[in-house]
């Protein structure tokens, strides 16, 4: 057994590395964008980062995604710019049910463009209604004589306006099914989503009779709800590489500053209570780390039954991003509210990982229930 990544995974950090320095001088300006950055964008297309999330075949790096690959770099790329990382992920969760389910022809037309990032993917499952419970979804797709016919609305979607085609989650006769609609298909209108406490691209979609072929259904009807699970399971566990990223990133701030400012006649970093948050704060990272790395090397050898422990993951490292982050804040005291410094956007910016991709209740019911049903 070896706790340590290796050079491989190493080399992927030094090249997401050298894509965040490159970003570095754009990355808060990004950070407060809703709209697509195109510097960023530029940026991410050059470092052929998103190539992990296509298999070899279509341009990818392997045979099939390797989660951990994903991870190490979320990881890298959320310690800097969250605009970065949600650019680079979307990708990988816009495309995935492709790469499952997609036709040879489907695959062919857009993953190698998502590999190269020429094409923005979307994932369109939440409805303005339907949230946690995935299953109200009331957008319909129907079969028709002529080929499908879609209509519904969905809410709160990343790359919103930006994507260049929607794999969108529908109700389809007693079940559920997952479809492919290109952005420009008549019938598609995209308005603004409101404005987060940390910005993010988004939109809202609106799908009136849109009529598309029967080939655009990914997989048979009816597989929808496996095709979520199964793009869940893969990365719902890098959410929590870049959870992982975000604390470790304000903890360095934290460091540096109880370091450097004295009160009392010491450094704030000596001072037994700070030197206390400190203590837990990387120790708690370490601890997600590790399961979030495991979890990740998990979905590698069996994506099929990943779900559980990247939910374990998620939920550990979003919930332990959120309390380092808090801290870190308290122990810079009045620095720590300055209006877009780093740990300012930080502490925003690690509140929604606590609700997207699995809400932290909604993924305590899931591990419960697994528990439960496990224990002989
Ligand atoms: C930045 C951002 C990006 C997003 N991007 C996308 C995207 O690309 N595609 C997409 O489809 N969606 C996206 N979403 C939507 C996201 O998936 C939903 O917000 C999430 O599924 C939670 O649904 P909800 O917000 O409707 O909360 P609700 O379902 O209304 O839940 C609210 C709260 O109620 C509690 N709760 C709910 N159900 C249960 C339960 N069964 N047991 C116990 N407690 C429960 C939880 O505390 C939960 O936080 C995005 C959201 C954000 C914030």
């Amino acid at each position: 057994m070896n706790f340590e990544l290796d050079a491989r995974y190493i080399a992927l950090q030094q090249q997401a590395r050298a894509f965040t320095r490159a970003i570095d001088p754009i990355a808060v300006a990004a950070d407060e964008s809703s709209q697509v950055h195109p510097g960023v964008l530029a940026a991410l297309q050059q470092s052929e980062l998103c190539a992990l999330m296509v298999p070899a075949e279509y341009g990818g790096r392997g045979e099939r995604l390797d989660p951990l690959a994903i991870c190490v770099v979320r990881e890298v790329l959320m310690a800097t710019c969250s605009h970065a990382d949600s650019l680079f992920a979307l990708q990988g969760i816009g495309s995935y049910a492709i790469t499952v389910a997609g036709s040879a022809q489907q695959r062919a037309e857009w993953l190698p463009k998502v590999g190269r990032a020429e094409s923005l993917a979307a994932l369109a499952l939440t409805e303005p209604v339907a949230g946690s419970d995935l299953k109200s979804v009331t957008t319909e797709l129907k079969a028709t004589e002529s080929g499908l016919l879609l209509s519904g609305a969905k809410s709160f979607i990343s790359n919103g306006a930006a994507a260049d085609f929607f794999v969108v989650f529908a109700r389809e006769g007693k079940g559920y099914s997952m479809v492919l609609v290109p952005a420009r298909t008549p019938g598609v209108s995209v308005s603004a989503s409101p404005e987060l406490i940390a910005p993010h691209v988004l939109g809202e979609i609106e799908f009136s009779n849109v009529a598309l072929p029967v080939e655009a259904r990914l997989g048979q009807a009816g597989q929808g709800l496996d095709l979520v699970l199964a793009t869940l399971g893969v990365f719902r566990i890098s959410v929590a590489g870049a959870a992982v990223g975000l604390a470790q990133a304000a903890l360095e701030e934290a460091v540096r500053h109880t370091r450097e400012r004295s009160q009392f006649g010491r450094p704030l970093a000596r001072l037994g209570p700070v030197a206390q948050l400190l203590a837990d704060c990387v120790t708690e990272i370490e601890m997600a780390r590790l399961l979030t790395y495991r979890a990740a090397h998990r979905a590698l050898e069996d994506p099929a039954a990943a779900l559980h422990h990247s939910s374990m993951a998620k939920l550990a490292a979003s919930e332990m991003a959120s309390r380092v982050v808090d801290r870190c804040v308290q122990m810079m005291g009045r620095w720590g509210l300055i209006r877009n410094s780093k740990i300012e956007r930080l502490y925003r910016q690690a509140r929604p990982m606590r609700i997207y991709e699995g809400a932290s209740e909604v993924l305590r019911l899931g591990i419960a229930r697994q528990l439960v049903q496990d224990v002989p």
